[in-house]
């Protein structure tokens, strides 16, 4: 909290405010005070699931290098949704429950008051940052909406940190370069993660990027802050055409 409040710290167009707690943790939200229509709109997370610290890392170091120059921008910020796993590298919450599973209900007290900071928000591209243990390299889910897509290109710019997982079937799914593109329908996972409820309600474009857990965390945390540099490039490019 104290470096995302270094990050925030003397800029008047965005704010770090305290949304909501959890086990005694705050959970915290850095977000644009204003909209600005012509400027990109964009939603970051990570740390949902406790034991993917890079994704934490990754956003942070991404956010201390870019985000002062890019202030004007609107953002929604969720530098870390389930503190009190990460710091005891516990992938669930303190109720034993996995929270990525929990969007589509009104049980999770965080999460209703996490989807009411973001009613009435509509972005151009939301990223929620996660790792996995059985990983070979990074994958990234790109949910299949809004073309041209941009998956291919973003797993390209990031094989020059590491390669992408070369496996053709990633949890249960068609990969190819690390690439995993799914259509999704409500029905189609029991509870609904994070990114269902973005690419159902607020989102044009939806990224799941993973990085390997057995990797050395400084690679995975440049994996994952590459990933935001890459996604902030195909914004600005978005915004001249
Ligand atoms: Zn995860």
């Amino acid at each position: 909290m104290e470096r995302w409040l270094s990050v925030v710290k003397g800029r008047t167009s965005i704010s770090l405010s305290i949304y909501g707690e959890a086990e005694g943790y705050p959970l915290m939200v850095v977000q644009s005070e204003r909209c600005e229509p012509k400027r990109p709109s964009v939603y970051l997370s990570a740390g949902i699931h406790g034991d993917e610290p890079a994704a934490v890392e990754g956003l942070i170091r991404w956010a201390e290098a870019s985000l002062g120059k890019l202030d004007a921008w609107n953002w929604m910020i969720f530098p870390c949704l389930n503190p009190w796993g990460l710091e005891r590298n516990i992938r669930c919450d303190a109720e034993g429950r996995d929270l990525n599973r929990f969007y589509d209900s009104r049980k999770v007290p965080q999460i209703i008051a996490q989807r009411a900071l973001m009613e009435g928000c509509r972005f151009d591209a939301a990223v929620t940052l996660h790792e996995d243990y059985d990983s070979r390299g990074f994958y990234l889910y790109e949910v299949a909406a809004k073309r041209p897509y941009w998956g291919e290109s973003l797993c390209e710019e990031l094989t020059s940190v590491m390669n992408a997982d070369p496996r053709r079937k990633i949890d249960g799914h068609s990969a190819r370069n690390g690439l995993i593109r799914r259509r999704i329908t409500p029905d189609l996972m029991k509870g609904h993660p994070e990114a269902f409820l973005l690419h159902f309600h607020y989102a044009e474009r939806t990224f799941t990027l993973e990085t390997p857990s057995e990797e050395s965390l400084d690679q995975r945390v440049r994996v994952q802050k590459r990933f935001l540099a890459s996604m902030v490039k195909k914004l600005k490019l978005g915004m001249v055409s």
